[in-house]
């Protein structure tokens, strides 16, 4: 036994409202087929495994010294991606980076969030949101979905201009049901915002739907745009997540955020994973045929499907979802049980993980 365990979390002076919370818990274990936590399967290029080392070699010289505090090199490369797949001219001073994205949601929170205000998310979506929320002791308004998962646009205007949160969470598409909102929508919802509008485009790079970065322009003062390199740029590992947003917006986050927070080796290999995002980004359009025929297959065999513009399916029904997620696992396939009744969740993998997956969809049990 470690020294100390003698003592409980019960023991402890944790503060009350985090008393008998869980933590964020996808298992991560060792099996054949890894299909629970929406990365991309395919890693990265030889040639961009080279270029990162390249990189990281040409630093190691100097990791004596503190990074770029502003990450202004990084924030000028992801301003010209993001520019360049979306058509909105952005510059360095309209992005802002940090540890996943995660952490970019953690200083919204801390920014714009916190003790007595409020922040307001559709449910089901990202369960960090509200974990989140939690830690920055901001207050959590659960709103719900329609039964079939999609958003009622309208009814979510009113509840967000009844309850006037301080920061209105919109996960598009929304993990872990896999729509995305037409931009008509989001306008309905930012027009009815009294405070900041967090769009989480995680997946967005999956979706054929425009960015809502294309909003920034007419809400300035409302929009945030959170992105990641850990889903559709396979980087989930270097830990790199990034908003678009007014600069005013950025010059808010300096007030939070920890001095160096992003270290020298995470802005020196993003910079490299950016530098080949033609190359990555190639797998998107694969994933996204291999995501159509997961769903038809998935159909074919008398599931019923969530559809879904992402790198992942939810799917059922099932009479005992954990179960049924222990069923796959006993046959080597670790997908994702998300809480929802009757639902499981993969991402889509390789053809042939796909393949695993299916095989194992024909056996177990519903
Ligand atoms: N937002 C959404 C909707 C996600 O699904 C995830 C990852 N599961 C994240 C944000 C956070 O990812 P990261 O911190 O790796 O950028």
């Amino acid at each position: 036994k470690p020294i100390g365990a003698r003592v409980e979390l019960i023991d402890l002076p944790l503060r009350d409202d985090l008393r008998g919370r869980t933590p964020y818990g996808a298992p991560q274990l060792d099996v054949p087929v890894r299909l629970n936590t929406n990365e991309n399967p395919y890693p990265p290029t030889p040639a961009l495994v080279e270029d990162v080392v390249r990189e990281v070699a040409a630093i190691a010289g100097e990791l004596h010294r503190y990074p770029d505090r502003d990450a202004v090199a990084l924030r000028e490369d992801l301003a010209a991606y993001l520019a360049s797949s979306t058509g909105v001219s952005l510059t360095s001073a309209n992005l802002w980076a940090a540890n996943g994205s995660n952490e970019v949601l953690q200083q919204i929170l801390q920014a714009f969030g916190g003790p007595g205000r409020s922040a307001l998310g559709f449910e089901p979506s990202y369960s960090m949101h509200p974990i989140i929320a939690a830690g920055t002791r901001t207050e959590w308004a659960p709103t719900p979905r329609r039964a079939d998962f999609s958003l009622d646009v309208e009814r979510a205007a009113e509840i967000i201009a009844e309850r006037a949160p301080d920061v209105v969470f919109v996960t598009s598409p929304n993990n872990p049901t896999g729509q995305s909102l037409p931009i008509d929508d989001l306008r309905v919802l930012i027009e009815a915002s009294p405070g900041m509008v967090v769009v989480d485009e995680a997946y967005a790079e999956f979706s054929s739907r425009p960015s809502a970065v294309v909003l920034l322009e007419d809400y300035p003062a409302k929009l945030i745009v959170s992105r990641t390199m850990s889903k559709a740029f396979a980087f989930a590992g270097g830990r790199l997540g990034y908003l678009a947003a007014a600069p005013a917006v950025v010059d808010a986050l300096q007030l939070v955020r920890l001095p160096y927070h992003l270290s020298a080796l995470t802005q020196a290999a993003a910079r490299a994973s950016l530098r080949h995002a033609a190359e990555t980004l190639g797998s998107v359009a694969r994933l996204a045929a291999e995501r159509d025929r997961v769903v038809d297959s998935l159909a074919g065999l008398g599931f019923s499907v969530v559809p879904s513009d992402a790198n992942f399916v939810l799917f059922g029904w099932f009479e005992d979802a954990r179960a049924t997620w222990r069923s796959y696992l006993e046959r080597g396939v670790l997908i994702r049980d998300v809480g929802i009744a009757g639902h499981l969740r993969v991402t889509v993998g390789t053809p042939e993980e796909n393949d695993a997956f299916l095989a194992a969809s024909k056996e177990v049990g519903r």
